[in-house]
């Protein structure tokens, strides 16, 4: 996904709907240690070496059970995370936000989500633009785009539609 650099390690794996590296990581080691039927903790979960042979089945569960704890995992430090600003306003629940984004969401939106976009606040204060202000002349900033500004009635009806579809509430 292309976003400023500046924008937030963590508020871009939410976007991707994938899990930050540690944890991507975390979950190889267990499959590892699954593989050999090797004990092995993660999260919540003990796993102890099986002495019947592991079904298929028997695999698919447990790695289920590990995709569950890395998106707890993945929750509690996105919950802790002190940045993610207007980005967590939309992307609370992790489960919620990987269904959401995995419809497929713009470049454009993804700017705005992260606080990232051309915000003319923002291009004001690194004197990269004369006015600081919306082309409807209030003051330019992400939650006037987001949630106040009257030219973007229409795409803010879209986006609410798509969000609510995805059963995830309207900040
Ligand atoms: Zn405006």
């Amino acid at each position: 996904m292309r976003a400023y650099r500046t924008t937030s390690n963590s508020a871009l794996t939410v976007l991707a709907a994938e899990p930050p590296i540690h944890l991507v990581h975390r979950e190889r080691v267990a499959y590892y240690y699954l593989r050999k039927n090797h004990e092995f903790p993660i999260g919540n979960i003990h796993y102890t070496p099986s002495t019947q042979p592991i079904t298929e089945n028997k695999t698919t569960t447990i790695k289920n059970r590990i995709r569950g704890e890395t998106i707890k995992t993945w929750q509690s430090e996105w919950d802790t995370f002190e940045r993610g600003g207007v980005t967590r306003a939309f992307f609370r629940n992790m489960s919620k936000s990987m269904q959401l984004v995995n419809t497929g969401i713009s470049h454009n939106a993804a700017q705005i989500l992260t606080g990232h976009g051309r915000i003319k606040s923002t291009l004001h204060r690194l004197k990269l633009s004369e006015s600081d202000q919306c082309r409807c002349g209030q003051l330019d900033t992400v939650e006037h785009i987001v949630y106040h500004c009257k030219g973007d009635e229409a795409e803010r009806k879209g986006l609410q539609e798509k969000i609510r579809g995805e059963c995830v509430a309207w900040p």
